[in-house]
């Protein structure tokens, strides 16, 4: 197993507003291995946003573990947490606008971060002709982002996010706006991206097509993991396989407490190392 590089356990995140309490995260536990590309997916209000805008560093937990590489981002210091964001994450938002600068040409979004880094122009022109290539975009150098489709843009995007080279990557739902097929070519340069650079990717995203295209795929509800889809790398198939914690929890999907009729208590039988749980 390659050494985890995110470590999220038991993490909490309670937003408090002025009459009630919130609970977005309630004990997560996920781990990504370094150069790893996986995706969450899940209901809306699951929780997905909330993880990765931990993260990235653009909001804090409230209670549990989290760090990514060496990095505490439960004990991090408001200008340490500004050098995380400028050197350890790129951010993908679902919104193409948010992403670009919309008066400057694809080429100088790309250029951008690197100018403001203090990276001579010269180089920062090279690495960005270099990454408008990587997502495939070389010839569209000098549109500026209303002169793209929305594919294009977000493409622009991922250049944008690794232009500074973070060693992590992360998008919120980057294809939510595009149809299937542009977000296929989305996912599909995300991918060559990964594999090429070895920079760990996580992806949030609504798409359960995304399977077929990143090693792993995590499923969140309720402010946890609850299941991993896991493609069998011989016949592909998608196995969905139930999450079980450090302290042995298990999630039972909703389906299964429906059918099983397990409401408040069950019962957990091991005979040859095979467990059994039923309702009583
Ligand atoms: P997802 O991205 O899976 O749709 P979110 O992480 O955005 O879910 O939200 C998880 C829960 O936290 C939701 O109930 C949401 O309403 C709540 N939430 C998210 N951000 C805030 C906030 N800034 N203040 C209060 N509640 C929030
Ligand atoms: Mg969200």
């Amino acid at each position: 197993m390659p050494e985890n590089y995110i470590y999220a356990e038991e993490l909490f995140k309670i937003y408090k507003t002025d009459e009630l309490e919130v609970v977005a995260l309630r004990g997560l536990d996920l781990q990504v291995a370094k150069g790893e590309m996986m995706a969450i997916v899940g209901a809306s209000g699951s929780g997905k946003s909330t993880f990765l805008n931990i993260l990235a560093g653009l909001d804090t937990p409230s209670a549990g573990q989290i760090t990514v590489g060496k990095r505490d981002l439960l004990r991090m210091k408001d200008e340490d947490l500004v050098d995380y964001r400028r050197r350890e994450v790129g951010f993908i938002w679902q919104q193409t606008g948010r992403n670009l600068i919309p008066y400057l040409t694809a080429l100088q979004n790309i250029e951008a971060p690197m100018i403001l880094e203090g990276v001579k122009r010269r180089i920062a022109k090279a690495r960005a002709q270099e990454l408008l290539t990587a997502v495939g975009l070389s010839d569209k150098a000098r549109r500026r982002p209303n002169e793209l489709s929305g594919g294009e843009q977000q493409r622009v995007a991922i250049g944008v996010a690794l232009a500074n080279q973070p060693p992590l990557l992360l998008a919120d739902e980057p294809t939510g706006e595009l149809d299937s097929a542009t977000a296929d070519e989305v996912f599909r340069v995300l991918r060559e991206i990964n594999r090429s650079t070895q920079v760990t990717v996580v992806i949030v995203t609504h798409d359960r097509e995304i399977t077929s295209r990143v090693d792993r795929v995590v499923a969140m509800r309720d402010g946890k993991a609850s299941t991993e889809l896991v493609r069998d790398a011989e016949s592909s198939d998608v196995n969905e396989l139930a999450v079980v914690d450090r302290s042995g929890r298990l999630q039972i999907p909703r389906e299964y407490l429906d059918e099983a009729n397990i409401q408040r208590r069950a019962r957990i039988d091991l005979t040859d190392g095979k467990v059994t749980i039923k309702g009583e």
